[in-house]
C-alpha cells in the first residue's frame, strides 16, 4: 500500500505583519516540492476551533508575495490559553484532517500557543516569527520589522520636509509597547534628534530634560527644525498616560526658553499604517529562508522549535526557551543614535 503523504498545516496568528504572506507562500511551495500536503487554517487558532481548514496548492499562494496582511487571516483566541475544552476542539480538527505538523506564524503569544499545542496534542509545531515589533529575543530580526522601519522612515521623511520648511519640531509616535527596536531603527534611519524608548523607564521630567538637551544641541549647530521619535510604550507605562506626543509638543511650545531657541512643535502618531504595506525585499527573503527552514524541520520530524536568524544564519531554537528569553535593546545602537545626532 502507498504510504500516506506527510500533511502539514499553516496558520497566521496574533498581530499581522508584512511578509506573513511571503512566509505562507514559502512554506506551501517548499512543502509541496518535498512531496508533502499543506492545509491552510483561517484566522489563527480560531480556525482550528471552528474547523476552517482547506488544502493549499502551489497556485493558491500565487500573487501574494507582494501583499501585506495575511491571506489566511489572523485573530486572537484568548480561550486557547485558558480553556482546556477549547484546546481539545482545536486538536480534534488537526486529527480530523490528519495534520501531523503545524507551522504557526506570529508573535510570542502565538508561540506560547504552539508550545502548549505541541505538548498536549503531539502534533509537531514550528514557529515562524511574524511581528513588526522585533520583540523576540532569540532572533536578530522578525518578519515584518524591516518593512515597518521603512514605513516609519518614509513617514518621517515627509514630516521632515514640512518641518524643515516651517522650522518646526515634530514629535512622532511609532509602535512598540515593550520593545523600542522600531523606534531605534526608524530613529536612526530617519536621522532623528532624540529617541524615546520604553526600556529606559524614565519619568516625564527626565525625558523632557533629555529632549531639551538634544534639541539645544541640534539648534546650536544651526539646524532649523527637529525630529523626536517616541515608542508608544512610553505612555502606556504606569503614571505616564499623559506623556503623549501632543503633550510633549505642547510642553515644548510653552517652555521655549529651556531650549534657547524659538520652538513650534507638533505631535504626530504614525499608527496602524505601520502594520501594513507591501513587504520589503529583506522581509520577503527572510520569510523565504525561514519558511524553508520550518518545512525542513518538519520533514526531519523535529518539533517545538521556532525559526530565527542570527548573524545572517537561519537557526532554530526550542520554543519553550525562546519565549522565556528577555529581549534587550541594543546599547550600541542607542549610543550610535546619540553620537550621530550631536
Ligand atoms: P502575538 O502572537 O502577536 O504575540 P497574542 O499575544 O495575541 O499575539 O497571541 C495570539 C494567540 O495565541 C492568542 O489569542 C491565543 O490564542 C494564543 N496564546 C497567547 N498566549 C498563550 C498562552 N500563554 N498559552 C496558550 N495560547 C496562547
Amino acid at each position: 500500500m502507498e504510504k500516506a503523504k506527510k500533511r502539514i498545516g499553516i496558520l497566521t496568528s496574533g498581530g499581522d505583519a508584512p511578509g506573513m504572506n511571503a512566509a505562507v507562500r514559502a512554506v506551501v511551495r517548499s512543502a509541496l516540492y518535498h512531496g508533502m500536503e499543506v492545509y491552510g487554517i483561517r484566522d489563527g487558532f480560531v480556525g482550528l476551533k471552528s474547523d476552517d481548514v482547506s488544502p493549499l496548492d502551489a497556485g493558491s499562494v500565487g500573487d501574494i508575495i507582494h501583499r501585506g496582511g495575511t491571506i489566511l487571516g489572523t485573530a486572537r483566541l484568548p480561550e486557547f490559553a485558558t480553556d482546556e475544552n477549547v484546546r481539545q476542539e482545536c486538536y480534534a480538527t488537526l486529527k480530523k484532517h490528519r495534520i501531523d505538523g503545524l507551522v504557526v506564524c506570529g508573535g510570542d503569544g502565538s508561540f506560547r500557543g504552539a508550545n502548549v499545542l505541541q505538548h498536549e496534542s503531539g502534533v509537531n509545531a514550528i514557529g515562524l516569527p511574524g511581528t513588526i515589533d522585533n520583540d523576540l529575543a532569540y532572533t536578530d530580526y522578525t518578519i515584518g520589522f524591516d518593512t515597518a522601519i521603512n514605513t516609519c522612515m518614509e513617514n518621517i521623511n515627509k514630516l521632515r520636509d514640512t518641518m524643515a520648511s516651517h522650522g518646526r519640531v515634530s514629535v512622532v509616535e511609532v509602535m512598540g509597547r515593550d520593545c523600542g527596536d522600531l523606534a531605534v531603527y526608524a530613529g536612526i534611519a530617519a536621522g532623528s534628534d532624540a529617541i524615546l524608548l520604553p526600556e529606559m523607564r524614565w519619568n516625564d521630567q527626565k525625558w523632557l530634560r533629555y529632549i531639551v538637551t538634544k534639541l539645544s544641541q541640534s539648534f546650536g549647530r544651526g539646524k532649523k527644525y527637529g525630529i523626536i521619535v517616541m515608542a508608544e510604550g512610553i505612555h502606556m507605562q504606569p503614571g505616564m498616560g499623559h506623556f503623549t506626543v501632543d503633550y510633549i509638543a505642547s510642553w515644548l511650545n510653552h517652555n521655549q526658553g529651556s531650549v534657547g531657541h524659538k520652538v513650534d512643535a507638533r505631535g504626530s502618531v504614525i499608527g496602524h499604517v505601520q502594520r501594513g504595506g507591501s513587504p520589503s525585499s529583506a522581509d520577503r527573503i527572510l520569510a523565504a529562508r525561514m519558511g524553508e527552514c520550518a518545512v525542513d524541520a518538519l520533514r526531519e520530524g523535529k518539533s517545538n522549535l521556532c525559526v530565527g536568524i542570527r548573524n545572517n544564519k537561519i537557526i532554530t531554537v526550542d520554543i519553550t526557551k525562546a519565549v522565556s528569553m528577555k529581549k534587550k535593546v541594543s546599547k550600541h545602537l542607542i549610543s550610535l543614535a546619540d553620537i550621530l545626532s550631536h
